[in-house]
C-alpha cells in the first residue's frame, strides 16, 4: 500500500497531470479548457458553506436498544444479533469516550478494534443486521466483495476505494466518513487454498494487504489518474484557496468481514475430536454444522487458511444460522419486510393496493426455501408470482389485487377471471377480507410490541391509536416505524393547535388524548395536517367559546372527541345551564368554575 503522507498537489500539477491524462487517453483531441484561476485569498467564496465537521458522532444508544431495534426487523439470528449489537455499539461509544476524554485511553498503543469475522451461508441476513445498525447509529456503510480484490490483482487498492466509497456515502462529510462501516463479503475466498503445499501467494497477499487499512492508515482521496477528483480538486482550491486534508485515516473505521466458510466446520470437528479421543467426528445435519462454527477458534482460521495477523484483526466472531421454510414464512409475515413493502410500493405506483393472504405468503416461502439461496429467494420468488399482474393490470381499471394462493398456484386463470369480471363481488370481498386480515395482524402486533414502540417513539399507545396505526400502515406501503413517528409529530403538532387557539382568541383550549386520535384520523384521512385543522377548529368553536366567555367570564375548556364530532351540541350544552340560571335567578357568572371539564 502507497504511503499517503505526501502533501496535496499544486493546482497548477493537477492540472498538468490532468492534461497529460486526457492528451494520452485521446491523443491531441481533446483539451482540457479549464482556465487556470488562481484564487484572490484565503477567503471562502460568498453564500459557499464551509464542509460540515463535527468533533464527535451523534448517538445515545446502548447494546439492548439496538437489539430491540433490530428485533423488529431481523428474524431469528439471536446470537448474531447479541454479539453484533453490543461489540458495534461499544465500539462507537468507546470512541464517543475517548473523544469526550481524550487524556484517558488516546494514547494506550495496542488497543484493538472490535472489527467483526461473520459467519453463515447466503441469505440469513448479514448484510441485512449490519445495515439496520449502521443506518441506526447513523454512520456510513459500504460493501464490497473480498473476490474482486483478487481477481483484478489490485492488491490492496480496492479496500481503499471502499474507504473512498465511505466519503460519497457520508455526502462528502469527512468527519463522518471517518467512523464508517467498510463490510467485506466472501472473505472466505480470499483464505489460501488448503490443498496448495507452501503459500497461495496472491491470496495471502490480499489478506496482507487488509492488515494495515484494518488497523490504521490514511486513505488518500485523490485517486491518481481519476479527471474527475482532480477536478474536483482544482474546483475546491479556486473556491477557498485552501489545500484541503484529502486523505482518510482508518483507525475507527470498522471492518465487518464475512463468508460462508464451507468446509470449516471439518477443521473445527477434526480439533475437538483430536482433543477428545473418542468424539464422532462426522457431522450430519446443518444444526450440528451450526454448533461446530460457533465453537471456531483462531487456529482453526489459520488452518482453514488465514494468516495469524488477519485472523488477529478480527477479534469479534458471530455465527448466522440457516434459514427454514417457517423461518422464511416469518420473514415476508414481519410488517417491517422491506420485499413485501417494496412490492407494495411498486403497485402503488399505478394507485394498485395489493394485500396478501398468509396461506399465499406461505407458499412464496416454500418456492424460495427451494432455491436454497436463504431469504435472498423470497425476491424471485415473490417477484416471480407478481409480474403477470404487474405487467398487465396498470393498463387496466383494476385497482385492487388480492394476492391469494390460488392466485400464485394459476396466475393465468386469476387474472382472466379477474380481467372478464373486475366487478365481481366474490374477489372484492377477498380483498376486504384480506384487508381486514392485514389490519388485525397489525393491531396485535403492534399491541404485541406497545411497550417498546411507546417508550421508543414517546407516544401512548391506546387501543384507539394503534387502531390508527394499523389503518395508516394498510393504506400506505411504509413500515410501522415511519407511521408510529409521522402519528408522533403529529401529535406534537397537535399542541401547536392549543397555542394558536390561546394566542389568537384568547381561549385555553385542552384537546383531550381521544380528541387528539380524532384530529389524527381526519388529518390521515383527508392527507392534511393538524395545523390545517386548526382552521375547522376555528370555524367549530370560535363563536360559541367566546359566547360562554362572555356570558361566564370562563376561558378554560377541555374538549373531548364528541366535542369535535358534535361542535353545536357541545356548545348548547356549555350554554344550557346558564341560560336556565338565567330565567331562574339572578345572573351569578362564576357558579361555572373555570377549568371544570364539561359533562
Ligand atoms: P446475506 O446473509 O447473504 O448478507 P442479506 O442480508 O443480503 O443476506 O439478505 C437478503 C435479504 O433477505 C435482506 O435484505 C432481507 O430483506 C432478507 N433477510 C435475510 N435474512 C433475514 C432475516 N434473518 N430476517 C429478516 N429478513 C432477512
Amino acid at each position: 500500500m502507497k504511503e499517503l503522507n505526501e502533501k496535496v498537489p499544486d493546482p497548477k500539477e493537477l492540472e498538468k497531470e490532468l492534461g497529460d491524462f486526457l492528451a494520452k487517453k485521446f491523443g491531441g483531441s481533446v483539451k482540457l479548457a479549464t482556465p487556470i484561476v488562481m484564487p484572490q485569498s484565503a477567503k471562502t467564496d460568498e453564500g459557499e458553506k464551509p464542509p460540515k465537521r463535527r468533533k464527535t458522532i451523534e448517538f445515545d444508544l446502548k447494546p439492548q436498544d439496538l437489539i430491540a431495534h433490530l428485533d423488529q426487523y431481523v428474524v431469528k439470528q439471536t446470537a448474531a444479533k447479541d454479539i453484533l449489537a453490543t461489540k458495534i455499539c461499544t465500539h462507537f461509544n468507546r470512541i464517543k469516550h475517548v473523544q469526550n476524554a481524550p487524556d484517558t485511553l488516546n494514547d494506550m498503543v495496542g488497543v484493538i478494534k472490535n472489527n467483526v469475522l461473520m459467519l453463515g451461508p447466503t441469505g440469513v441476513g448479514k448484510t441485512y443486521l449490519v445495515r439496520l445498525i449502521a443506518k441506526k447509529i447513523g454512520v456510513p456503510f459500504v460493501k464490497g466483495d473480498a473476490t474482486k480484490f483478487s481477481e483484478t490483482g489490485y492488491v490492496g487498492g480496492d479496500v481503499e476505494d471502499l474507504v473512498r466509497d465511505l466519503v460519497k456515502e457520508a455526502d462528502g462529510d469527512m468527519d463522518l466518513a471517518q467512523y464508517g462501516i467498510v463490510y467485506i463479503d466472501e472473505i472466505d475466498k480470499i483464505a489460501s487454498s488448503q490443498n496448495l503445499i507452501g503459500a497461495d501467494v496472491s491470496r495471502t497477499g490480499v489478506q496482507r494487504a487488509l492488515l494495515k487499512p484494518m488497523e490504521e492508515t490514511e486513505v488518500d482521496l485523490k485517486v491518481p489518474h481519476d479527471p474527475v477528483s482532480m477536478l474536483q480538486e482544482i474546483d475546491r482550491f479556486r473556491k477557498t484557496g485552501k489545500k484541503e486534508k484529502s486523505s482518510i485515516n482508518t483507525r475507527h473505521i470498522l471492518f465487518i468481514m464475512s463468508g460462508a466458510f464451507s468446509g470449516l466446520e471439518k477443521i473445527v470437528s477434526r480439533r475437538i475430536a483430536d482433543q477428545r479421543i473418542g468424539f464422532g467426528a462426522s457431522i450430519s445435519n446443518p444444526a450440528q454444522e451450526e454448533d461446530l462454527l460457533a465453537r471456531v477458534k483462531s487456529e482453526d482460521l489459520v488452518q482453514f487458511g488465514f494468516e495469524s495477523e488477519f485472523v488477529g484483526r478480527l477479534p469479534v466472531r458471530a455465527v448466522f444460522e440457516r434459514l427454514n421454510e417457517a423461518d422464511l414464512a416469518d420473514i415476508l409475515k414481519n410488517p417491517n419486510n422491506p420485499i413485501i413493502l417494496g412490492k407494495k410500493l411498486d403497485f402503488a405506483a399505478y394507485g394498485i393496493d395489493v394485500k396478501f393472504q398468509t396461506r399465499a405468503l406461505d407458499l412464496l416461502a416454500a418456492r424460495a426455501y427451494d432455491e436454497n439461496t436463504g431469504a435472498r429467494g423470497l425476491v424471485s420468488a415473490v417477484e416471480g408470482a407478481l409480474l403477470l399482474f404487474e405487467k398487465t393490470l396498470p393498463s387496466t381499471g383494476i385497482r385492487q389485487l388480492a394476492v391469494t394462493r390460488k392466485m400464485i398456484e394459476s396466475p393465468e386463470e386469476t387474472l382472466n377471471m379477474l380481467l372478464d369480471n373486475p366487478e365481481d363481488e366474490g374477489i372484492r370481498r377477498t380483498f376486504e377480507e384480506l384487508s381486514a386480515q392485514e389490519r388485525q395482524r397489525i393491531v396485535d402486533y403492534v399491541t404485541d410490541n406497545s411497550a417498546t414502540f411507546g417508550e421508543k417513539y414517546g407516544l401512548q399507545l391506546t387501543a384507539s391509536r394503534i387502531a390508527l396505526a394499523a389503518g395508516v400502515y394498510c393504506s400506505q406501503a411504509s413500515d410501522i416505524g415511519k407511521v408510529l413517528k409521522k402519528i408522533k409529530a403529529f401529535y406534537q403538532e397537535t399542541k401547536t393547535i392549543e397555542l394558536y387557539f390561546i394566542k389568537n382568541h384568547g381561549i385555553n383550549i385542552v384537546l383531550e388524548e381521544e380528541a387528539i386520535d380524532y384530529i389524527l384520523e381526519r388529518c390521515f384521512a383527508s392527507g392534511s395536517t393538524p395545523e390545517g385543522y386548526y382552521r375547522n377548529l376555528t370555524a367549530d368553536f370560535e363563536h360559541g367559546l367566546k359566547l360562554v366567555r362572555q356570558k361566564t367570564g370562563r376561558t378554560r375548556f377541555f374538549i373531548t372527541r364528541e366535542a369535535l364530532e358534535k361542535p353545536d351540541s357541545y356548545i348548547a350544552d356549555l350554554l344550557a345551564p346558564i341560560e336556565k340560571k338565567q330565567s331562574q335567578l339572578p345572573l351569578k357568572p362564576d357558579n361555572l368554575l373555570e377549568g371544570d371539564p364539561p359533562k
